[in-house]
């Protein structure tokens, strides 16, 4: 995709700004693609099926293509307001983005939500044949299947959305915003991700009571961890996502 296509789209006004930001990334379950510009660019960019395929050089080209383009366009618009990009990057600048990164990774919540991803694995390892050998000669084979997408979908995804909540409020401390914005929005995500996969867990329980063991133990740690992070963005289950959320006029 060119730089005028790219403008054209951006440009485009049925797009909802920053309606990306805060989603969940599952584009084929999502009721917002008309309004994304991020799922446009994608269609338009990745129509043929080996660029959809991570795996295949045609995939990582586009990519590397994309990236080239928005730097060229940020770098113009950075032309057009007198500003240049590359004089932000400075030694220290790298050594301030590390201690952040590495503080970021060292929250005890930061931890516990990587500690969810692993901890799905190892259920997933010792479960997975049986769960779906007994759903296949019982009720509730869909169901199962459903909720066990689900968790597929959410298991890394929390830990990353509530890296960035942690490491944007890092960021909005420093600059010593009174308002918090960005990382509320990574933890509305985070919980929202949170809050449907204890509801697929516990369909998992619901229907297959072979599978309860380990799966009551994650549970109640999804919980303690949703707890965690509601303590930690007070304001998080408030914040509008734009697309997703609605103010209430009432409230
Ligand atoms: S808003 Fe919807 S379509 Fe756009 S990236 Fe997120 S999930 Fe995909």
């Amino acid at each position: 995709m060119d730089r005028d296509r790219l403008k054209e789209l951006a440009g485009d006004e049925r797009f909802i700004p920053g309606i990306y930001n805060y989603c969940d990334r599952w584009c084929e379950r999502c009721s917002q693609t008309l309004h994304c510009l991020n799922f446009s660019v994608s269609e338009e960019e990745f129509s043929e099926p080996e660029s959809r395929d991570i795996r295949n050089e045609a995939f990582w080209r586009k990519l590397s293509q994309i990236l080239v383009e928005a730097l060229e366009s940020l770098k113009e618009a950075g032309k057009k307001w007198g500003i240049d990009p590359e004089a932000f990057e400075s030694a220290s600048d790298t050594e301030s983005v590390r201690i952040k990164d590495e503080a970021a990774e060292n929250h005890v919540v930061c931890r516990a939500a990587g500690a969810y991803g692993s901890m799905v694995e190892d259920w997933v390892k010792r479960r997975e044949g049986l769960l779906f050998e007994t759903a296949s000669v019982g009720d509730g084979g869909v169901e199962i299947e459903e909720a066990f997408e689900v968790i597929r979908w959410y298991q890394y995804f929390i830990g990353a959305k509530v890296a960035r909540a942690i490491r944007g409020r890092i960021e909005e401390e420093e600059r010593g915003d009174e308002l918090a914005g960005d990382s509320d929005g990574s933890a509305k995500i985070a919980l929202v991700a949170m809050d449907r996969s204890i509801g697929a867990w516990a369909m998992i329980l619901h229907c297959n009571s072979l599978c309860a063991e380990g799966a009551l133990e994650i549970i109640s740690f999804l919980d303690r961890l949703r707890q965690a992070v509601e303590e930690t963005f007070p304001s998080a289950r408030s914040f509008i996502r734009p697309g997703f959320d609605r103010i209430d006029l009432n409230g």
